[in-house]
C-alpha cells in the first residue's frame, strides 16, 4: 500500500464529477442527490471522491456506519452526512458534536438519543427507516405507525424525514419495486403526521428503472463510480457515454519467461503449457483485489492486446501468457481496469468472470491498494 507499489489505482476526479451532474441532471429539479460514499467511496476512497461531489454541487452524503461520518466531517465535508446503518448506544454525543443525521429503526437508539438532546439542550433530526420488502434493516410498514408514535413522544427529537430500500429495482419487469413505493408513499410520505419531511427511496437502478419513486432525495452509488447498477449501459438515460467508470488499475510486469510444452504454472499446475510459451509474471494477487477466483479465467491488457491469466492467482502474483505480445519485457504496463491501445477491460468484465457485480470488483480493487487521483 505504499506510494512505491508497483500496484496503481487510479481514480479520475472529472470522471465523479460528470457522473454526478449526469445524476443530477436525470431527477427533476429540487429532487436532492445523495452520493453513497460507504465502502471507502465504493473503492474510490471516501474523502476524495466526497469531496469531489460536494464541488460539483452535492449537499447530501450517506455511510454506512457512524465512524465513517466522523472521518467525512473531521476532513471538512459540508452538508448533511446520513448514518444508514449502524452506530453503538455510548457513541450518540458524535451526531451532536459533528452534526450528523442518524437512521433509526430501533426505539432504544432513539432514547439515547433524546437524552443525549435534553442533556445538551438541543435537538436531532433523524430519519425513520422502513423496510417495505427488503428484507433487511427497517421497521416493517404497518408497525410504522406505533414507531412514529413512539419517536414522535421523544423530547428533542425531530424526524427529518423517512427512508426505505429496493431489493429489485435493476429488475424492472419485476413487481416488488413498485409494491414497496406503495408501501412506503402511504406509510411515510402520506401519513399526513409528519410534515416537512423528507422521503427517499430510489438507488442507482431505480433513478434508472423507477422514476416515479425518487420522491425528494435519491441515494446514488454504483452509477456515480460509472456502473450502470445492472451491469449494462445501453438502457434508456444511461448510454454508454453519460457515465464515466472512474477507476483505473494498472501493474507492471516483473519478469517474462519462456518454458517449454509440458511445464506446470503455478500452485496445483491447473495449467500446463501444450507448446512452448512465453509467460510473463505480475505483482497481483489475491492481497491486491484479484480474486483467487479468477485463475484461469479472467484477462488482462499487454501491449495493446488482451492476455489470459494462466495457473492459480497466489496471493501476490498471478501469470498471464503473453505469447502473442510482440517484443515484451519486464517493466511493461499492465491494465486489469481500464484502457490500453484499442482494448479497454471494466469492472463488469471482471465481476462475470467472477460471478459478483461490479460493486465489489470496485471495492476490492479500489480499498486494497494505492490510490491516486488524477483530472
Ligand atoms: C449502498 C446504498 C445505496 C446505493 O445503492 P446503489 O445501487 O449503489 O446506487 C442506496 N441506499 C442504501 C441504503 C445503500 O446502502
Amino acid at each position: 500500500m505504499t506510494d512505491n507499489s508497483c500496484n496503481r489505482v487510479k481514480v479520475s476526479s472529472s470522471a465523479l464529477r460528470n457522473n454526478f451532474r449526469f445524476l443530477q441532471r436525470s431527477v427533476n429539479s429540487g429532487v436532492a442527490v445523495m452520493a453513497m460514499v460507504k465502502a471507502d467511496g465504493y473503492g474510490h476512497g471516501m474523502v476524495n471522491a466526497a469531496r469531489v461531489f460536494s464541488d460539483a454541487g452535492c449537499m447530501a452524503f450517506g455511510v454506512a456506519e457512524l465512524r465513517e461520518a466522523v472521518i467525512l466531517r473531521k476532513a471538512g465535508i459540508g452538508g448533511s452526512i446520513y448514518v444508514t446503518m449502524a452506530f453503538g448506544i455510548e457513541d450518540v454525543g458524535l451526531f451532536f458534536k459533528y452534526d450528523l443525521i442518524p437512521v433509526i429503526y430501533d426505539y432504544n437508539a432513539a432514547l439515547a438519543l433524546s437524552r443525549k438532546a435534553v442533556e445538551s439542550a438541543s435537538e436531532i433530526t433523524v430519519h425513520i427507516k422502513v423496510d417495505t420488502g427488503m428484507g433487511r434493516l427497517g421497521v416493517f410498514a404497518d408497525e410504522l405507525p406505533r414507531f412514529i408514535d413512539g419517536i414522535s413522544a421523544l423530547a428533542g427529537v425531530k424526524i427529518g424525514g423517512f427512508m426505505s430500500h429496493f431489493p429489485e429495482a435493476d429488475t424492472p419487469e419485476k413487481d416488488s419495486t413498485d409494491k414497496g413505493y406503495d408501501l412506503f408513499s402511504t406509510g411515510c410520505i402520506n401519513n399526513g403526521r409528519c410534515i416537512d419531511t423528507i422521503c427517499h427511496i430510489a438507488n442507482s437502478s431505480a433513478v434508472l428503472n423507477f422514476p416515479k419513486t425518487h420522491c425528494d432525495m435519491v441515494r446514488v452509488g454504483i452509477a456515480l463510480y460509472g456502473y450502470h447498477p445492472a451491469g449494462k449501459v445501453d438502457q434508456t438515460g444511461f448510454q454508454a457515454n453519460n457515465l464515466l467508470p472512474a477507476l483505473s488499475f494498472t501493474s507492471r510486469i516483473l519478469q517474462v519467461k519462456l518454458f517449454p510444452a509440458g511445464a506446470g504454472i503455478s500452485y496445483g499446475y491447473t495449467y500446463r503449457t501444450s507448446e512452448p510459451r512465453k509467460i510473463a509474471v505480475l505483482p497481483v494477487g489475491y492481497e491486491d483485489g484479484f480474486s483467487r477466483r479468477l485463475s484461469n479465467r479472467a484477462t488482462v491488457l499487454i501491449g495493446g492486446r488482451r492476455v489470459p491469466v494462466v495457473g492459480r492467482i497466489c496471493m501476490n502474483m498471478c501469470m498471464v501468457d503473453v505469447t502473442s505480445v510482440v517484443g515484451v519485457k519486464s517493466g511493461d504496463e499492465v491494465v486489469f481496469i481500464g484502457r490500453q491501445g484499442s482494448e479497454s477491460i471494466n469492472a463488469d468484465d471482471i465481476a462475470k468472470s467472477m460471478g459478483t457485480i461490479s460493486y465489489e470488483v470496485l471495492c476490492l480493487f479500489g480499498n486494497n491498494n494505492n490510490r491516486i487521483y488524477v483530472e
